[in-house]
């Protein structure tokens, strides 16, 4: 089957018009590959290479440990937290890289929780990413608290004064849905609840204001829409105004208030410092650092429009050419992220004959396939081709060969 060409031409005119256009060439990505999968590991920026090999061959390997003053590795955390504020509406000091967003929610619920003693529960999604769940139920454990897990619907109807701490994902990872962070923070702030936030699917893909929003507590991840790698360090951002009070138990030397006065007791570093915990691995902060600072010269607004401009084209030519597929994302786009996914039952063998074409989106389980639009190196012609081609790999049941369904460990 031949491309549609008149999609494809009416993709490129949208490419040829794109304020973002030039940011690709910033980006390594193989030219067989059409990448929709920025949203679970961003694409590498080219300037990692260089940064990475002078962090080996030049400061690990001849500047030695006097890297840590003389190449600044100690300011690491804080410098390149300073430059996720912006991305999140925070103040410089309001954020700092650490440890991973798995780790940053346990310090985030057990300093919550342990002022929290008249409490009972703590709430979180039903269904929503696996390890906050399974974070909040060790961190329950901790304080003999529960943990109900309850349908998007029914959070603000379970939330009272017995609930410790709400969790919750700002943008759903399967389906792409958004929670309205201001309208839910007004909500528990009413009935004295603190709200932790994971902006895992949001950091570098929606703007976001943190202050505005009135959002006390949140963490965030570096290796999705910040391209800061695979297993780049997440972060943790605490408001000015609560960072005094909070006491993560979760005490390390890095957290000290003096490090390296070495000293028997633990005294918290005054500001987001105390969520420091060991050393920070210098390699992974550095090219996360190269990640964010491809953000340095754009507007989140522009990349948010863009990925709406891509939304609706993927939406369009689905419902035109692959009609056996169902978008379960919000077309509202105030109510979703920068990521579209559809139900299928056989989305598993379709995804896996999707890669073998060069297409690459992910699975979720049960029956999902989801496609991340990075507004940074996606082109509209990368998503008109990739339809094109699910298309065909549809029409013809090429996803049906035998290989296609055998089981892996990464899905
Ligand atoms: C990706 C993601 C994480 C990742 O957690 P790690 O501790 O970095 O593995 C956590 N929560 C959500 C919602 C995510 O999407």
């Amino acid at each position: 089957m031949n491309e549609p060409s008149f999609n494809l031409q009416q993709a490129q005119l949208l490419d040829a018009a794109d304020e973002l256009r030039h940011l690709r060439a910033r980006f390594e990505m193989p030219s067989d590959v059409i990448y929709l999968d920025g949203n679970s590991l961003g694409a590498m920026p080219k300037r990692a290479v260089g940064v990475l090999a002078d962090t080996a061959s030049r400061q690990w390997a001849s500047d030695l440990i006097r890297s840590w003053n003389d190449n600044d590795w100690i300011g690491a955390p804080q410098r390149v937290g300073g430059k996720i504020a912006p991305l999140i509406g925070s103040g410089t000091h309001e954020v700092i890289v650490a440890d991973s967003v798995s780790v940053n929610i346990f310090k985030l619920l057990t300093a919550i929780c342990r002022d929290r003693s008249d409490c009972t529960t703590i709430l979180t999604e039903a269904g929503s990413f696996p390890t906050d769940a399974h974070v909040a139920q060790g961190a329950a454990d901790v304080f003999e608290l529960n943990v109900e897990l309850v349908e998007r619907c029914d959070l603000l109807g379970q939330l009272n004064e017995k609930t410790a701490v709400l969790l919750l994902s700002h943008v759903h990872y399967k389906s792409g849905d958004r929670f309205d962070m201001a309208s839910i923070n007004a909500a528990a702030k009413r009935r004295g609840v603190p709200v932790v936030w994971d902006l895992s699917h949001s950091t570098g893909a929606v703007p976001l204001d943190l202050r505005r929003d009135g959002t006390d507590y949140a963490v965030g991840c570096g290796y999705k829409y910040l391209n800061g790698g695979p297993g780049a360090p997440a972060f943790v951002y605490v408001s000015g105004d609560r960072q005094q009070t909070m006491r993560s138990p979760l005490q390390g030397w890095m957290g000290h208030a003096a490090p390296f006065a070495f000293e028997d007791d633990y005294e918290p570093a005054p500001g987001m410092d105390r969520f420091l915990v060991g050393t920070p691995p210098i390699l992974s902060l550095l090219a996360l650092e190269c990640g964010i600072d491809e953000f340095a010269d754009i507007d989140l607004e522009q990349v948010w429009s863009k990925s709406q401009s891509m939304f609706d084209l993927l939406a369009s030519q689905m419902a035109k050419l692959c009609p056996q597929l169902t978008l379960i994302t919000p077309v509202d786009a105030s109510h979703r992220g920068s990521h579209a996914s559809f139900s299928h039952p056989n989305a598993w063998p379709i995804n896996n004959a999707l890669i073998a074409r060069g297409v690459i989106g992910d699975f979720r389980t049960p029956d999902v396939l989801r496609f991340g639009l990075t507004p940074l190196y996606t082109r509209f012609e990368d998503i008109t081709r990739a339809v094109n081609i699910l298309a065909e790999i549809l029409e013809t049941e090429e996803w049906c060969k035998p290989e296609y369904s055998q089981a892996a460990r990464v899905t």
